[in-house]
């Protein structure tokens, strides 16, 4: 391997100029070549590349005698790993290296015989268990202190070694420059970073770095500052400082760890070396305006001198990370776009909901589908009844269920969480629990449910009954034992400057997904651009709304059927109302009545008894109408646009409650343009048979009222055969709306609901490269969406294009909606500003190109 020089890129000494780079040296690599170039007090350090350490790796005898050549002969060096992420690992750092038995009786001379022990030992200790692989538990039984320990240590190491500890610095390099470009390419280590995200080449630098050895005489010691905190992301200088120490040391050194700053709490750097302190905060700041980033930094302190030994990114929470980013910006540091797109869109979802604590630890009982993020603790509880009880005793609780369906929404309004066997990303939990903001896992077929004999049973075995206290960790998927450290939501000032600055670069409209005033009041406080689906018939879900609608589906003449639908009518024309009132203006799109019957069949014995009260008949009357409404494949049965054709009444009174809340609006001084959605149309008699009565029901309230209003009806596209026939369909129509919960469903055959049981094992096989209902199926399911866009245009140049399906807030569904032309997504109201954040980015990463 050729020797460091100021233009061999493999091994070279880090100067202002000297070829290097994040991805060939590693991130560590080029900060300390920026710090050099900022002119701090960096020591001399020598950077070796990925292509060097790979080839140290298969065998090459790496140039030590070249390296050294760079250092000063007496000095003790360290080696650092310098990975291209950080956050991919890489083995532990060696310090002191070139200890040896002369340099340690020069060093007894030089800086105390003390000091010049501790660094020998732990020099020792290091390369025989980091790096001669010794047994770290036979060092552990070291009896005695200082110089008795150091020669016991070099006894053992002879034993255990079979031969004496090496003298040589060129051979300490040698071993340690091998032994870490091995531990990198081991598979342990591969799969570890693997999982972080790293590629499977992904390649390991290395820096040979003087030390400044923070142990002797005069105010020597080691400490690590940053000028944010970690988890606030507020300005703090934070950190420690141990004198007479090395590393990291000072952030594990107990109480002999000192502040930086006066601090009341106890003493400090900033007292014991005023000097040194000021210029370590200037460095702090220079490091931050230079390196545009909140960075944390490794320092030594020796004979009162300051060296500045690494810098790294700060570590942050999700909070953390936006208010740096934000004031970073606002500092004129980096501009508004850099701050936006150094945000993961996902990352947000985390500050929208409490979650489980960083590094909180974890007592996993099982995984799932992580289908509504974030975490809530609380007892298990078996039904919908329980909840309640346990709600009205105060306490919080985690509804267990095979499957939800809407008679357990009670239930889910009180839990605190929610968790199911069955299910997939776009089932009943999942689609309500992210509606409500409620943590939710599905899918969890790792963990046995004995819902009769109320209890479920973990992977490993262990019993959980009703009354046990479990977390539910939605973002995730996992389920944990008892309780664990939470950190509570944020929607401060920041999030909302940060999310104004999106806004101003996204070029996509944002709609909400709100069935309810609550949704829709959520909706609003994201700054949603409206409602892009308002499934009605959840607006049935709550307790005393069941049974009429149950009373209207079980009606046999259209008596007793209008009876219902009288009922039905003002519920339905006060949330109308109430929604356009909330909305102030921004369109709402209600989309009719599309209830998969077998959602609204009373399947409990005590629901059944109540619909029997309601309809003033014998229960069995009820098991019979259920058997007869019972269908093979309700997903594909009587819904949508089916039923509002062979029951045209029910979407009769739909229209009438929809224009007669728009007139009562405009009274209010709300000017609203409703949009009604016809669902799952498959041909364009569908759609002139609903529009037709529509128009009717549109006249007739006109005339009633002496009023005028305008509408607009649309379709939604979710079946394979109105994307085949956009184009007729949209002859008829001012929008179209994409369902791609039932469009994946019905591309792929496979039911949205069931799908759960096995995709991990698709997804972990690689059959399916993603769950298709999490996310979009661009290639099949996109295709249809194409073909659907490109018909519909044709047919009608200014109809309205949008997705509502559950993929709408991803980046990669807003990546294709945009490329194809879409005019906006709408997604569950907590995804909403997921949503405005990714499409930001997308539009800047436009522009960037
Ligand atoms: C869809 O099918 O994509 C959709 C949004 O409607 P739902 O989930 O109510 O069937
Ligand atoms: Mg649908």
């Amino acid at each position: 391997m050729q020797k460091p020089s100021p233009d061999n890129p493999d091994v070279t000494l880090i100067t202002p100029t000297s070829p290097m780079s994040t991805p060939t040296h590693g991130g560590r690599a080029k900060c300390l070549q920026r710090l050099v170039r900022l002119d701090l007090p960096v020591p001399r350090t020598v950077a070796l590349s990925f292509g060097a350490v790979h080839q140290i790796a298969s065998g090459y005898r790496p140039d030590v005698s070249g390296i050294l050549a760079e250092f000063d002969p007496n000095a003790l060096l360290c080696v650092r790993p310098s990975s291209e992420d950080p956050d991919w690992g890489g083995p532990g750092a060696v310090l002191n290296i070139g200890m040896n038995d002369a340099r340690y009786s020069d060093m007894c001379d030089q800086i105390g015989k003390a000091a010049a022990t501790e660094i020998y030992y732990r020099f020792v200790l290091n390369y025989a268990i980091d790096v001669a692989r010794l047994d770290a538990d036979a060092f552990d039984e070291i009896d005695g202190e200082g110089h008795d320990a150091l020669v016991a240590a070099l006894e053992l190491y002879e034993e255990e070694a079979e031969e004496p500890f090496p003298q040589e610095p060129a051979v300490q390099l040698a071993e340690i420059l091998r032994s870490m470009a091995r531990a990198w390419e081991g598979t342990t280590a591969r799969l570890l970073r693997q999982a972080k995200g790293a590629p499977v080449d992904a390649g390991l630098g290395l820096v040979v770095q003087e030390m400044a050895l923070g142990l002797g005489s005069g105010e020597c010691g080691s400490g690590v500052l940053q000028l944010a905190n970690s988890f606030t992301g507020l300005p703090q200088v934070t950190g420690r400082y141990l004198s007479q120490s090395q590393g990291r040391e000072a952030l594990d050194g107990g109480a002999a760890s000192i502040f930086l700053e006066k601090d009341p709490r106890g003493p400090s750097l900033e007292e014991l070396a005023p000097e040194a302190f000021a210029a370590l905060k200037a460095h702090a700041a220079l490091m931050r305006a230079r390196l545009r980033e909140e960075m944390q930094i490794e320092f030594t302190i020796e004979n009162g001198n300051l060296h500045i030994l690494d810098g790294v990114r700060v570590e942050r929470s999700a909070r953390a990370a936006l208010r740096i980013v934000v004031r970073l910006a606002e500092d004129g540091i980096i501009t508004r776009q850099d701050a936006l797109m150094r945000i993961e869109p996902r990352a947000l979802s985390e500050l929208l909901h409490r979650q489980v604590a960083t590094g909180a630890k974890r007592d996993v009982l099982g995984t799932g589908i992580a289908a509504s993020p974030g975490a809530a603790t609380g007892r298990i509880v078996f039904s919908s009844e329980a909840a309640q009880a346990s709600a009205a005793r105060g306490e919080p609780c985690v509804l267990v269920r095979r499957e939800t369906s809407p008679e357990d929404i009670r239930g889910m309004h009180v839990a605190s969480a929610v968790l199911t066997e069955r299910g997939g990303m776009t089932s009943h939990a999942a689609v309500i629990g992210r509606g409500l903001g409620l943590p939710c896992v599905v899918g969890a077929a790792s963990i046995r449910f004995q819902v009769k004999r109320k209890s479920m049973v973990a992977v490993d075995g262990r019993v959980f009954k009703e009354g046990d206290e479990i977390t539910v960790d939605g973002t995730n998927g996992q389920i944990l034992a008892g309780s664990v450290d939470m950190i509570e939501a944020t929607l401060d000032e920041t999030f909302r400057t940060f999310m104004s600055w999106a806004d101003a670069e996204r070029d996509i409209g944002v709609r909400a997904n709100a069935d309810t005033p609550a949704d829709a009041k959520t909706a609003l406080h994201f700054r949603a651009q409206g409602i892009g689906l308002c499934r009605t018939e959840h607006m049935f879900f709550e307790a005393e709304r069941l049974t009429p609608m149950r009373e209207m589906i079980f009606a046999q003449n259209p008596q007793d059927r209008q009876a219902a639908l009288e009922l039905v009518l003002p519920m339905q024309r006060a949330d109308f109302l109430e929604l356009f009132r909330i909305m102030q203006g921004h369109p709402v799109c209600i989309r009719l009545f599309d209830p998969p019957l077998h959602e609204f069949l009373p399947t409990s014995r005590a629901g059944q008894r109540e619909l029997a009260e309601a309809l003033d008949i014998p229960v069995s009357d009820v098991t019979r109408r259920i058997d007869s409404l019972s269908e093979y494949n309700p997903m594909l049965g009587m819904r949508g646009v089916r039923l509002g054709i062979t029951v045209p009444e029910i979407y009769d009174m739909q229209a009438r409650a929809i224009f007669e809340a728009t007139v009562e609006a405009a009274r209010e001084g709300i000017t609203i343009v409703p949009e009604i959605m016809v669902p799952l149309v498959s041909a364009k008699r569908e759609v002139e048979l609903v529009r037709g009565r529509v128009e009717a029901v549109a006249a007739a309230v006109r005339t009633e009222n002496s009023a005028d209003f305008t509408y607009r009806l649309g379709v939604m596209v979710e079946t394979p055969r109105a994307c085949l026939r956009a184009g007729d369909i949209a002859e008829h129509t001012h929008f179209l709306s994409f369902g791609t919960n039932d469009l994946t469903q019905m591309t792929y055959g496979l039911s949205r609901d069931d799908a759960g049981r096995f995709m991990s094992e698709y997804v972990r096989q690689g059959v399916f490269s993603e769950d298709p209902f999490h996310i979009l199926d661009t290639e099949g399911v996109g295709e249809l969406l194409r073909l659907g866009v490109v018909r519909g245009r044709a047919a009608r140049p200014n109809v309205v294009l949008s997705i509502c399906g559950e993929h709408a807030a991803h980046t990669e569904s807003i990546a294709f909606c945009r490329a194809a032309g879409f005019d906006y997504v709408s997604c569950s109201p907590f995804r909403v500003p997921v949503a405005r954040l990714a499409a930001a980015q997308l539009a800047l990463a436009d522009k960037i190109v």
